[in-house]
């Protein structure tokens, strides 16, 4: 998706406050009524009204008078959002060039005062879903333009957790630095993703070094669950960085062994196809499990008797048992080719949030920190009290 920044540069203090009004308005409603966005952004003399026709103007809002007069945010309203705090944080500085398009993300370089520049990511789960809905009844629209954010908030907050964990226990993944709402900023990778590496001076070291990798990871009982050549990036050296980590599951989870398997098949074939590592011929010769060295494939029992036990920590680190729940849920839907819009959803919304408790301060627009020990970023009240610091 392009992202023209420019525009966050001429939008004033009221134009975040009201912005944010409707971010907060869509905690409990799919479409905010103008008149809560007026009543929560609490500007004088009907100034929400124009400032919404301004944001609608910049496409930060969509305009819906379907049922009644109201507001929610577009994508880029809820990526303005997020670099807004982060700029304020003083995390980056400017925004540069798009850097990659995922499935289900894009991402973007950003540089900070200093000129060092760095990754950032802006999730979108339930993009592709989100189109192919459109031609689907209304009420599933309008229930997946919510489970965006949401999905979408917990996709970015548990990369970063993952991100933080990982590198903390010496695995070679990008230096997870912030993260806000959808978005997560982290370390620029050099290098390029393997897929597009025709060549290799060391292909079996390579190898190796990556399904060692897998195994390390299933040691601190974590399963990757999308380790291919997309997710390894390789720079000249041939030094080795995996990223993209919201589908990472636990050993202990019910598909486990399933999930280390199709990962560890990946490498298999990508690498007997691109480099013609024998391997895989062997296997299939005689049947057992060999590389043509006497080492055999990396088997998940073996790993899992001595799993560690990183997945209890991110499990205990705030990530709550709903959210993982959550995104499981929406993973397997995906995995399957669902749509993972449910009757039930409406339950991540929450509970109806008093009006008067989702008044803005007078700076506006931040929200609390990714704290990872504190999880109440959907707790009303909790926005108010923990801001305070921006500059507006
Ligand atoms: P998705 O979840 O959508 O697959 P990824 O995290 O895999 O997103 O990122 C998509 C692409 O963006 C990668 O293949 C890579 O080319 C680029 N990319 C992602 N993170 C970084 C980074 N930290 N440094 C450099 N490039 C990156
Ligand atoms: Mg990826």
């Amino acid at each position: 998706m392009k992202l023209d920044v420019n525009a966050l540069r001429y939008l004033s203090k009221d134009d975040f406050r009201v912005l944010t009004a409707v971010e907060m308005g869509m905690r409990n409603h799919e479409i905010v009524p103008a008149e809560l966005v007026d009543r929560i952004a609490g500007l004088k003399h009907g100034g929400t009204y124009k400032v919404l026709r301004n944001l609608l103007k910049n496409k930060l809002v969509h305009h819906d008078a379907t049922k009644y007069d109201g507001y929610r945010l577009t994508y880029l309203g809820y990526d303005f959002l997020a670099i807004k705090t982060l700029v304020n944080r003083g995390v980056f500085a400017s925004v540069g060039r798009q850097i990659g398009v995922g499935k289900e993300s894009d991402i973007f370089e950003v540089a900070t005062d200093d000129g060092t520049v760095l990754a950032m990511k802006l999730h979108r789960l339930g993009r592709t879903s989100f189109r192919a809905v459109k031609s689907k009844r209304d009420y599933l629209r309008h229930r997946r333009s919510y489970n965006w954010l949401y999905l979408s908030r917990l996709a970015a907050l548990k990369e970063f957790a993952f991100m933080k964990a990982l590198g903390d226990h010496g695995f070679p993944v990008p230096n997870a630095v912030d993260c806000n709402r959808h978005c997560v900023i982290m370390s620029l990778v050099q290098g390029y993703p393997l897929v597009q590496v025709k060549e290799l001076q060391n292909p079996d070291d390579v190898f190796d070094t990556i399904l060692g990798l897998i195994v390390r990871l299933a040691e601190h009982g974590l399963i990757h669950c999308d380790f291919n050549e997309f997710n390894i990036m390789i720079d000249d050296d041939e030094k080795i960085t995996v990223i993209d980590f919201p589908q990472m599951v636990s050993v202990s989870h019910r598909n486990a062994q399933m999930f280390f398997d199709r990962d560890i098949e990946c490498i298999y074939k990508f690498f007997n196809k691109r480099f013609n590592l024998t391997s895989e011929k062997n296997e299939e010769q005689d049947g057992s499990e060999s590389d043509g060295e006497g080492n055999s494939r990396p088997s998940f029992f073996s790993v899992k008797k001595a799993a560690g036990s990183l997945d209890k920590e991110l499990a205990a680190s705030g990530f709550t048992r709903k959210e993982q729940v959550d995104m499981e849920r929406y993973i397997d839907e995906e995995a399957e080719g669902h749509d993972s819009s449910s009757e039930n959803d409406d339950d991540e919304i929450g509970d109806a949030v008093p009006i008067d408790s989702l008044k803005i301060d007078q700076d506006g627009s931040d929200e609390p920190a990714c704290n990872l020990a504190s999880r109440d970023l959907d707790e009303p009240g909790t926005f108010t009290e923990e801001h305070g610091t921006s500059s507006g």
